[in-house]
Order: structure tokens, then sequence, then C-alpha cells
């Protein structure tokens, strides 16, 4: 498994890597924001650990940088500070989990295991073409392709992040039923999980902007009060 380090303070990266190697990753680091973003667009990675402080350009501008040209691999951001507005920022600009300083180790190695247990493209089945059309769930005209891990919309794909995947694989399962925040986030980000459920809502906004096109009927829907649904409007 190899992890990108993006982070610029010595004693973190020294003691992130000493850790993460002792586990058993491949761990690359920059100290920089730039050189990261150069790492992680020229080499494969199954997860990057991206710090919010960076000298220049800042571990916010990264991620949106690497989700703009369509990478999808996990993120996992650190930050020092804990209030709720930088947390939104940073799941904003496409950020799949965070991380807030100081944390334990053992806190780590959970958050990057679950983060690489969620992401589709390391799942440990192969890809098989027997069964096709038994791999891809549909509601309305909205299409999910289990075995491509792609979505569509009436033909026309929809590039989703490894979180909006699996937020729309959930709702896909489920759909015409309304889903609770606190659902949604035991089952999409799991109940080892202890964030609020602000993240649910910035991520259901994400895949409705993809979803939800104007010249067509509105898949995901909010239910005032109680959360979403995913069904055809009437
Ligand atoms: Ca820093």
């Amino acid at each position: 498994m190899k992890l990108l380090l993006i982070e610029d303070e010595p004693s973190v990266v020294s003691f992130i890597r000493r850790y993460l190697t002792e586990a058993g990753y491949d761990v690359s680091v920059a100290l920089d924001g730039q050189s990261g973003l150069q790492m992680a667009t020229e080499n494969s990675f199954q997860l990057i650990i991206l710090d919010v402080m960076l000298p220049g350009m800042n571990g916010i501008a990264v991620c949106k940088a690497l989700r703009k040209q369509h990478d999808a691999t996990p993120i996992l951001m650190l930050t020092a500070l804990g209030s709720t507005e930088n947390v939104v920022a940073g799941l904003d600009s496409g950020a799949d989990d965070y991380l807030v300083k100081p944390f334990k180790q053992a806190e780590l190695l959970a958050r990057i295991r679950s983060l690489l247990r969620r992401n589709p493209d390391n799942a440990t089945s192969t890809t098989t073409n027997n069964n096709h059309n038994n791999n891809v769930l549909k509601v309305a005209d909205l299409e999910l392709d289990l075995n491509t891990k792609s979505a569509s919309r009436y033909g026309e794909n929809i590039v989703l992040t490894a979180t909006e995947y699996r937020l729309l694989e959930y709702m896909m399962r489920n759909p015409r039923r309304v889903l609770s925040r606190m659902e949604i986030l035991e089952n999409v980000w799991g109940v080892d999980f202890n964030m609020n459920t602000k993240v649910v809502d910035v991520y259901v906004n994400y895949l409705r902007k993809k979803v939800n096109r104007k010249e067509q009927p509105a898949l995901i829907q909010t239910v005032v009060g109680m959360g979403y649904m995913l069904k055809e409007e009437e």
C-alpha cells in the first residue's frame, strides 16, 4: 500500500512516517503543497494524508486541484483547527475524512484503514464481466455500474469521488425510503466515525449537483426535518 504524506512539520513527518512504516505501509513524503501535488499527479497512491496548513499552496488548494483533475484518491486531511468551519472547508474541497491534531497513533491508523476499506478501487474482489447486468443499480434514468464504479444518467457519465460513489450506492440500494442523516452517516462513513452529520449534508449537496441536472427531473430529495430520499419527482 503506497501512501503519500504531505506535511511540513518535521516532527509530525517523522512520527507519522515511522509509525505507518511499522504498520506495513510504503510512505512517500512531500514537505510542501506544490511538490505534494506534483507527486500525487505523477504517481499512483492508495491514500493521501494532507496537512491543511502548508507553506505556499495550502492543503485545501492541493485537494481542490487534485479533484479538479478527477483524481479520486482518498484524502485524509490533518487540521490543527477543529472548528466546524475548517472541517467543512476541507470536506468541501473534496477530502474524504479529517483528523484533528494532536491525534493518537491508533486513531490515525483506524482512519486510514477505514478509508482504504471504503474506497471501491481498493476492493479485494476482482472485476468480472459475468452477470454484468446484475451489477447495475437503476433508479429511474439513473444507473450505477458496480463493476466499473461509474454512474450515468440518460447515458451521460457522472464523475464521482470515492465518497460520493459510496453515498450514491447506498441511496440507490435504498430508493424511495427516507434516510436519516444518522443512518446515512453510519452506513456510508461507518459507525466508528465520530463526526457530526453536517458531512452528510455536504456530500448530499455534491451528489445533488451532479445527479439533479436542470433539465432533468430531480432524483435526490430533501425530506424536511427527516433526511433525504432518492426518488423520482411526482
Ligand atoms: Ca503544517
